[in-house]
């Protein structure tokens, strides 16, 4: 990882797209491009040893090319490393969709888009991203059987949200035994950002283990309805970060701990399910790691929503997904073992978790055998919708 930060202009002149692809040693980058509809999308596969690439797309006003073909790499790779590190046979992908997700959508941009992902013949599954609606998704499935991630009218398990505030419930015990001595989160603190799906969900657990909520939201409605039916305090969302608390449990948005937020925490751990919670992930990871502040990875314990989908593609039901979800308690056990014995940030023992499954899993392959582990519902949906 180079520690020199670059603008994108200075990418742009100082790297080739050649480059920039095999820097973090991407396989393919599909450019897709449809004027008559207005399609410009880029699809970028990461890695593909453990299985097909998945990765949602996401819609957005790019305001330069630059700027999206940044956003594909980086978002694919981290989804190699979440696939991994969970135990998944997928790899890591990801789409971008150039335009105003207001403004520029329809039908034909949607299955023009599709085509492009059944051209490339499950190297690449799909599912929803930002911007992207579940209206959005039905037309690129008119188009393609590479979509998971369906809501349960199109056959799949709905929304993951409860998968991955189990996965989130369960890496914080594991943090909570390194640090307390015990898994149990009776009695803990927890400050609680974020009263959404993810946030409501993991409040009504922590409730019944016993634990004491203090939770906030920018939306006041929202939480004071939640605090009132888990039981919880609500504080105010400019104050989260100063509550005196066993843990921090960011489940809002990303880039909230930053050198303004970080010296505030008055926690031992901080785990959430909230995708790149550090503005900067080195900078900032490394910040809280020397105030001894125990760092849960995101993509580590917030994986319940892909290895529910994962689980939608083999044909297993959310029961099986719930298990593999809890698994992440032992995951994030062997993450700060490693973490204590090489002496490195819990960030960085994610990293090498995941590549040495990578290399190991890389290197049995090289022994031939006909079996496929995706087969389940892509392997019985071989039609195209029209
Ligand atoms: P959500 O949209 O249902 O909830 C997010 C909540 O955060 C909203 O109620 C919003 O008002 C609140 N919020 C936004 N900014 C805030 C701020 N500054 N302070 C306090 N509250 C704020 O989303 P969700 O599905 O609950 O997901 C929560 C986070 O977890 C997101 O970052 C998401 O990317 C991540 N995540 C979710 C899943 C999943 O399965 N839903 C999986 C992986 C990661």
């Amino acid at each position: 990882m180079t520690s020199e930060l670059l603008s994108r202009a200075e990418i742009a002149t100082r790297y080739s797209l050649f480059d920039q692809i095999e820097t973090k040693e991407h396989e393919q980058l599909v450019i897709c491009s449809d004027p008559k509809v207005g399609l410009r999308a880029i699809i970028a596969i990461h890695n593909t040893t453990l299985g097909p690439a998945l990765g949602g797309t996401r819609m957005w006003a790019y305001k330069s090319e630059q700027e999206a073909i940044r956003d594909v790499l980086r978002f694919s790779r981290g989804m190699t490393y979440k696939a991994a590190v969970a135990g998944l046979n997928l790899g890591g992908g990801k789409a971008v969709i150039i335009g105003n997700p207001k403004t520029d959508k329809g039908e034909a941009l949607f299955r023009s888009f599709g085509r492009y992902v059944e051209g490339l013949a499950g190297r690449y599954i799909t599912m929803e991203d930002v911007g992207i609606t579940v209206r959005d998704m039905e037309y690129v499935r008119m188009e393609t059987k590479y979509v998971t991630g369906l809501s349960r009218a199109l056959g799949g398990t709905g929304y993951p949200a409860s998968v991955t505030a189990l996965g989130v419930y369960v890496g914080m015990k594991a943090c909570a035994k390194k640090v307390f001595g015990t898994d149990s989160l009776k009695g803990r603190k927890v400050a609680l950002q974020g009263a959404g799906a993810v946030g409501l969900s993991l409040a009504e657990m922590l409730k019944k283990e016993g634990a004491a909520i203090y939770l906030s939201d920018i939306f006041a409605e929202r939480v004071n309805r939640v605090a009132y039916d888990v039981g919880a305090e609500v504080v105010h969302p400019d104050h989260i970060y100063d509550v005196e608390a066993d843990v921090f449990s960011p489940c809002a948005v990303g880039g909230i701990l930053n050198a303004t937020t970080i010296p505030r925490l008055k926690c031992a751990i901080v785990a959430g399910s909230a995708n790149n919670p550090f503005d900067d992930d080195v900078a900032h990871g490394d910040m809280l790691n020397k105030r001894g502040i125990l760092y849960a990875p995101d993509y580590v314990i917030n994986a319940g929503g892909l290895i529910n989908v994962a689980n939608e593609l083999e044909g297993h039901n959310r029961d099986f997904a719930n298990e593999q979800a809890s698994r992440i308690f032992d995951t994030m056990t062997a993450i700060l073992d490693l973490a204590d014995a090489e002496k490195i940030p819990t960030y960085e023992a994610s990293t090498r978790l995941a590549e040495r499954r990578l290399s190991q899993i890389g290197h049995i392959k090289h022994l031939y055998a006909t079996h496929s582990n995706i087969t389940g519902r892509l392997g019985e949906v071989g039609r195209t919708r029209t």
